[in-house]
């Protein structure tokens, strides 16, 4: 699935999109979609457009301290927490008069909000759990506990997907897992930072078997023991540029073929305990992983799989736990891996974990309260503009051929377009939130998702299904569904401003929205047909000139320095980076076909043209702290928001002219690249 945009906090926040609210007036306080005062006019625009765009934003948005990293999209968010809270404080007030959606979401902000209770349970709450882990007494009862620790990121995930050959279809899925670091290349890096960071992980570990009450001294050594086991894990784990190859990701096979994979884990057991004993096909995504895993079992001792087991417990459960545990956790995920400075307040720690557990129960408050009729017609107008606009694009694109073409088209046409929020509201009422159980309700939250997700495994696929919750100001792509989605919660000023002139609306809003349509057509998407299906529609050909294409774009990128000697991995970033420019160029042409007729004017001494790229350069203003530089390098695949902005405006002539940028100025690529 491509985003528009991550952050690094609990779950995915990204960015990107759209439009606004009718019921905004004039005297509105929000910041204009194109703020003059967020430029410095002292930079050359042809030198460096992003310090144009946003050296004054820059200086007037210094990082807050509960931040990682601020930019438009992550103040757009931050504001919509305090809608968001608004919400569950009036719905968790004792006697407020609520119904079965209210009753929930309330009752579990309440006992999230309940710091006092929480910290008098201290570690209680783990006890089920560790003990269950004590009571092991073979290496083949692993499968058991493993299935009773289904979102603890326990060895794998078992989830559901839809079937690569057959996107109708949803069936189950085994996929690596089971690491404590963000990703597989922190255990196998060999740079001085990498190493450090390692260090203060294994130390971290110590400190939460020393809250679980072990002795330092045996702390110290299970905190070594889960660090050799989720190296070798690590090492089995595919990477994330081998990750986006879809045609790797596919191997169908049986349980038997799985058991004889990976001959050391019970699958019967852990399918049995997790409501599929007959399960006769899967997917599994790695497959060397799961060998790596069986090796791993086989040669580690029950006593060292048992301190696995304990670490993933008590890490997965710390940020619901007493503030010994809360804040243990927060010195390392936040402090030390992403330079964060202070623990978000609890209200906005509580505000997250409500819209993660029962986002839809959420944002149905949300839709009814902040999102209008009209906000959903604008943006829908805007995509059937820019999707028309991507029609005319394919037509006239001089490298591909005409059956390639038709069968573009016919992919382009078949996007379904969801806007703001799902037709038909998630069912909670299986799911009991109980006031005062904080992790109860966590726990209970987990299972009902697990189970939700594997109850759609051998049935239709539900096209109607969204992947993010309405409040999420973020948007993305999934070829799988061949669907664009936009929540409601992006579709908000300063993104896109109604009392504005159209230049930088398009610049910033048609930008983001032109982003998601090319995912369809990038190096991943283009995998994959109308339907979705994992199957090949191009001609050698066309998908050499194409990859002709995507390899200008890598290679420009990889060349882009992100901190210190780190530069962009441009084959991790490179579906993002095509997405990018081809969002750019597909909002500019919308943009001068909605104008045609009119005849515009300067504002604020720059022309129209100039407005809509400043408008698309200040949806990317931003900063990010040191250490999430380095952590976005390896796993994020969008590129710094500085050359989201002047990579793309490098390969675009229409800025250059703009601009009156000359040859060999910085912001004209000589080697100009373009796919779409
Ligand atoms: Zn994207």
């Amino acid at each position: 699935m491509a985003i528009l945009r991550i952050i690094l906090v609990p779950f995915a926040v990204a960015t990107l999109l759209t439009l606004t609210c009718a019921q905004q007036s004039s005297t509105s306080t929000h910041e204009p979609v194109l703020d003059v005062t967020s430029m410095d006019r002292s930079v050359d625009p042809c030198v460096d457009f992003f310090a144009y765009s946003c050296g004054g934003w820059i200086k007037n948005n210094p990082i807050p301290p509960d931040q990682s990293s601020w930019d438009t999209y992550s103040k757009m968010q931050d504001e919509n927490l305090a809608r968001l809270r608004g919400i569950l404080e009036e719905a968790s007030l004792p006697n407020a008069s609520r119904n079965a959606v209210t009753q929930k979401i309330g009752d579990y902000y309440a006992s999230c909000m309940d710091e006092k209770a929480v910290d008098a349970k201290g570690a209680d709450p783990l006890k089920p759990g560790l003990e269950r882990i004590a009571k092991l007494n073979s290496k083949t009862d692993i499968a058991d506990v493993a299935a009773s620790m289904i979102d603890q990121n326990v060895l794998f995930r078992f989830d559901s997907i839809q079937d690569f050959r057959d996107a109708n279809q949803v069936i189950a899925d085994a996929d690596q897992g089971g690491l404590g670091l963000p990703d597989r290349d922190y255990y196998t890096k060999d740079d001085a930072k990498s190493q450090e960071l390692r260090k203060a992980y294994v130390a971290h570990v110590e400190k939460m078997f020393e809250l679980l009450g072990d002795r330092p001294d045996t702390a110290a050594a299970e905190a070594q023991t889960v660090m050799r086991i989720e190296t070798a894990l690590a090492k089995g784990s595919m990477t994330r540029v081998e990750r986006r190859d879809p045609k790797a990701l596919d191997h169908k096979m049986t349980g038997a073929e799985l058991e004889k994979l990976s001959p050391e884990f019970q699958w019967q057991v852990y399918f049995t305990k997790v409501g599929m004993p007959s399960l006769g096909s899967l997917n599994v995504t790695a497959p060397n992983f799961f060998k790596a895993m069986s090796e791993q079992l086989n040669s580690e001792s029950l006593a060292d799989w048992k301190t696995y087991l304990r670490w993933h417990l008590v890490h997965a459960d710390a940020p619901f736990l007493s503030s010994a545990f809360v804040n243990e956790n927060f010195a390392f995920y936040g402090k030390t891996l992403r330079g964060q400075q202070e623990i978000q307040p609890r209200w906005k720690r509580c505000t997250r974990g409500v819209d993660g557990d029962l986002g839809e129960a959420l944002g149905q408050a949300y839709v009814d309260k902040y999102f209008s009729h009209e906000a959903k017609q604008q943006a829908l107008k805007m995509v059937k503009e820019i999707e028309a606009a991507m029609g005319q694009d394919i037509q006239s694109l001089p490298w591909m051929s005409a059956p390639t073409k038709q069968q573009a088209l016919v992919k382009l046409h078949a996007v379904a377009n969801k806007i703001g929020y799902p037709d038909k509201w998630r069912d909670y009422s299986k799911l009991e939130i109980v006031r005062g159980d904080e992790l109860g309700n966590v726990d209970r939250s987990r299972q009902f998702e697990f189970n939700r997700q594997l109850a759609k495994i051998g049935k239709p696929v539900d096209r109607g299904e969204w992947d993010m919750t309405p409040p999420t100001v973020n948007a993305y792509y999934n070829p799988q569904m061949n669907d664009i989605n936009f929540p409601a919660g992006v579709l908000q000023p300063p993104a896109f401003d109604p009392m504005s002139d159209a230049a930088p609306n398009y610049g910033d809003t048609g930008g983001t929205i032109g982003h998601e349509l090319p995912h369809g057509f990038d190096d991943e998407g283009r995998q994959f047909d109308a339907q979705g299906n994992l199957r090949d529609w191009w001609t050698l050909d066309d998908a050499k000139e194409f990859q002709k294409r995507a390899d200008c774009i890598s290679s420009q990128y990889s060349n882009y320095t992100i901190i210190d000697d780190i530069k962009i991995n441009g084959k991790l970033t490179l579906g993002e980076d095509v997405a990018d420019l081809g969002g750019l160029l597909l909002a500019y042409m919308a943009w001068q076909q909605d104008t045609k007729s009119e005849k515009l004017e300067p504002i604020d001494g720059l022309t129209p043209d100039q407005r809509f790229f400043v408008g698309y350069g200040q949806s990317w203003c931003g900063q990010t702290r040191d250490e999430t530089k380095r952590l976005r390098a390896t796993v994020d695949p969008h590129s710094p928001e500085k050359y989201r902005t002047n990579g793309v405006v490098s390969n675009m002539p229409e800025f250059q002219q703009a601009f009156h940028c000359k040859a060999g100025s910085p912001m004209v690529n000589r080697n100009r690249c373009r796919v779409w």
